[in-house]
């Protein structure tokens, strides 16, 4: 048997057991005899997320043998099988179609992607599940379903962690292609904490990083534009598109994890010659996904957008007094409120603190720290990243809990799609 990882090498499994359906009748019949037989079953995406969420530890369904297409139909598109958000983007592309909005990277497959709750930035654009009109699954039972626009169970199972069924094609909501004007401006703390309710307000886009121990924060901001295309006009965005920045990069993380001390010193180094103030125009997908970075450890928290301010102080105060320096940026985001049960934007407009770190030993030391930082403000972590929160705990989080229990019990009364990860954060399918 193939042993299964993820893509940040740091969750395995050794399933017992590969399953290859080639159609939807072949795996509802896979999924109804593991529902007779008390087996279990996962299907991984494409890996991209930290928890682990997705780790095959009984049976690992994988969908090599499936359909998998892409087809654009008027204002939406329909996608099947293990496709990714990148090959979404590129058919959108060739038909003058675009998603609203985009996370940092692409290779994730489009229903992963979503079953997480996986979001870009904006202040007015919710998580990219907010987006699917029309869902296929065969759930835990073994029965084919179909979730139309107008079946007010689609938007409970909108984001559903992989724990109803395996879901084979997504119909989701699109826009005309456009063209988006980013600019970048470098911005002291104290500027960023006066203008942060403004530059929220008056962008689609808005998200900051900053690299600790550099004393800026990197403002990017992203409208909608007629203007024409400039092309990849930095020299640092081109050579990070045609793969000669990482290489770089993680390099310099290598030298970082040998010699901690000189890690504030490499983020000068990368401030000056990568971040500096600028603008461009380019298509959405090109200003707002990147290339897949050096591997590195994340958590992401989702707080109430009104404590924006007070999380972040207290976020740069943690940094600031620790006596170590996370190796990697962190960011600050922006995501709309929606009305999914799982969504960490339920009910209330978020924005999202993300802290990362590549060298182990920092990240088993700031990435509690963070989590910590984030109870106080009933932070609802990301599905796809690290955390370690139980279901009781996640249950006073979210005020639509009940919906998708309810749900789960009725897609998988069995418990085929449970795993360590759901009875850690769903609990068993009958409480
Ligand atoms: C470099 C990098 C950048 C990232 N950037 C962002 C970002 O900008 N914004 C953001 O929000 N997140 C981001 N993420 C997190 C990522 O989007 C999520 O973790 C996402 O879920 C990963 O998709 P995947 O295809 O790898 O799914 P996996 O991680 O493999 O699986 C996730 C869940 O989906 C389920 N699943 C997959 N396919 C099916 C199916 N057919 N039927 C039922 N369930 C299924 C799995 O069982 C599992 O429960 C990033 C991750 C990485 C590594």
């Amino acid at each position: 048997m193939p042993r299964w990882t993820n893509w940040a090498r740091t969750v395995t499994a050794t399933p017992g057991e590969l399953l290859c359906p080639q159609d939807d009748e072949e795996l509802a019949t896979t999924l109804s005899r593991a529902a007779s037989d008390g087996r279990r079953v996962k299907i991984p995406g494409s890996g991209h997320s930290w928890s682990e969420i997705a780790a095959p530890n009984d049976a690992w369904l994988t969908f090599q043998k499936m359909p998998r297409s892409v087809v654009v139909e008027g204002e939406l598109v329909r996608v099947r099988g293990a496709s990714t958000l990148g090959e979404l983007c590129d058919t959108l592309e060739a038909q003058g179609r675009m998603l609203p909005n985009l996370g940092s990277v692409t290779a994730q497959t489009v229903i992963g992607a979503t079953a997480t709750g996986t979001h870009g930035t904006g202040a007015t654009l919710p998580i990219l599940s907010a987006g699917v009109v029309g869902m296929k699954l065969v759930t835990g039972a073994g029965e084919r379903v179909s979730l139309g626009p107008d079946d007010p169970t689609l938007n409970d199972a909108r984001v559903h962690l992989g724990a109803l069924g395996v879901v084979t094609e997504l119909t989701l909501r699109t826009l005309p292609r456009q063209r988006l004007q980013e600019r970048l401006i470098n911005l002291p703390f104290d500027a960023v904490l006066e203008r942060l309710d403004e530059l929220v307000a008056s962008h689609r886009h808005l998200r900051l990083w900053w690299l600790p121990k550099v004393g800026c924060v990197q403002v990017y901001t992203a409208d909608l534009t007629d203007a024409p295309d400039t092309g990849p006009n930095a020299l640092t965005i081109h050579l990070d598109r045609i793969g000669v920045q990482q290489p770089i990069f993680t390099m310099l993380l290598a030298i970082g994890r040998l010699l901690p001390a000189l890690v504030p010193l490499i983020h000068r180094f990368a401030q000056a010659t990568s971040f500096g103030d600028r603008a461009r125009v380019e298509d959405l997908r090109r200003v707002l996904s990147m290339p897949v970075p050096a591997r590195h450890h994340e958590v992401e928290l989702a707080i109430p957008r009104e404590a924006t301010l007070d999380a972040l102080k207290e976020w740069w105060a943690l940094l600031d007094r620790a006596d170590y320096v996370p190796d990697f940026v962190q960011e600050l985001r922006f995501v709309a409120a929606d009305d999914i049960p799982l969504s960490p934007c339920s009910g209330r407009a978020s924005a999202y603190l993300g802290g990362y770190a590549a060298n182990p030993s920092t990240a088993a030391r700031y990435l509690p720290e963070l989590l910590a930082l984030g109870r106080a403000y009933a932070a609802r972590p990301h599905w796809g990243k690290v955390f370690d929160h139980d279901h009781a705990e996640l249950a006073t989080l979210y005020p639509r809990w009940a919906n998708f229990q309810a749900l789960r019990r009725r897609f998988d009364p069995a418990g085929v799609l449970s795993s360590p990860f759901t009875e850690r954060v769903l609990g068993p399918v009958s409480s």
